[in-house]
């Protein structure tokens, strides 16, 4: 049975969670006309902080931008409705999910509604199991290809772009997977259904390139960040679906996933079949972030 919280932003003010409700006939509910960010508050030792907020909240506007919706609130108002919602539930270690949405306004697929928002809070540890950080999943490739780049645009965060996630995750799921890998309609490495992808061969890093039909995500960033300032070379490139089984390390990451080991592929074990050297460098790093043993000199983390 889910649990929810309390409270809950709508349109400008807190409310009950039982009293955030949409309408039926919301464009959005029928042609999948909303835009979202996931993002995720931690406990530190100077109390809650999120994570790249700012960075969230701008990639939802750019979201935005690319459906010709207009946000009527501020970057600095949503900021401020994420704070709320994190402090009004007695939140610390919890994800985030603002979302604008093509609400009750006409029904034609160009119709001009009006943009509803809400942002949600609720605690969370880690998405995939927190035995999957340690010992990493297993993953399959899809059988089902990301969305071709003239098609839907994957770096634009809209809910629409979920059925594919939902067809990947869901048939990785059904056949005893822990999470599918999607190639793209060029038939090179994408992502997961909802994390990005890092293969490590020699002590390198590599990763898909936006390109390929895929999310260039926040996480994504912060690795390639920590990375290069720790001497690990990051290299942004194409990669046939191959290298995935001849690998030395695989991980997976995204603000949900955070950074989860894949153990194997298709069956097939990678590298030592548990979370390598690289892996295991790079999740110290990234955690530390959280607990002070990673001195945050980018300003990732802004407290609530
Ligand atoms: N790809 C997809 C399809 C996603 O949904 C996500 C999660 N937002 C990611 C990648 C990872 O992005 P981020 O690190 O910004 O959460």
């Amino acid at each position: 049975q889910q649990q929810y919280p309390d409270w809950i932003w709508q349109n400008g003010s807190i409310k009950r969670w039982q009293d955030a409700t949409a309408h039926v006939m919301s464009h959005a509910l029928h042609y999948g006309s909303s835009v979202f960010e996931g993002i995720r508050s931690y406990a530190t030792p100077d109390g809650a902080a999120i994570f790249r907020l700012t960075d969230h909240l701008n990639r939802l506007y750019q979201s935005a931008r690319v459906y010709d919706m207009t946000i009527p609130y501020s970057a600095d108002e949503l900021a401020a409705a994420c704070r709320d919602v994190i402090s009004k539930n007695g939140l610390d270690a919890a994800y985030l999910r603002p979302v604008a949405y093509r609400g009750l306004g006409g029904f034609g697929l160009s119709a001009e509604t009006p943009i509803d928002v809400a942002v949600a809070a609720w605690p969370m540890g880690p998405y995939l199991g927190a035995e999957a950080l340690e010992n990493g999943i297993d993953a399959c490739v899809s059988s089902w290809q990301r969305f071709a780049p003239n098609t839907i645009p994957a770096g634009a965060k809209a809910g629409g772009n979920y059925l594919s996630g939902q067809l990947i995750a869901r048939e990785a799921r059904r056949l005893g997977f822990g999470e599918g890998i999607a190639l793209a309609s060029t038939g090179l490495l994408s992502e997961g259904a909802g994390e990005n992808l890092f293969l490590v061969f020699d002590g390198v890093l590599h990763t898909p390139p936006a390109s390929a039909s895929l999310l260039a995500g926040i996480t994504r960033h912060t690795l390639v960040t920590l990375a290069r300032e720790d001497g690990i070379e990051v290299i942004e490139r194409d990669l046939p679906r191959e290298y995935l089984y001849l690998a030395d390390e695989i991980l997976m990451c995204g603000t949900a996933a955070e950074i989860t080991p894949i153990r194997s592929v298709d069956g097939k074990q990678i590298g030592a079949g548990k979370a390598g050297r690289i892996t295991l460098r790079l999740q110290e790093l990234f955690f530390g972030l959280f607990d002070g043993r990673t001195h945050d000199k980018w300003g990732w983390l802004e407290q609530v």
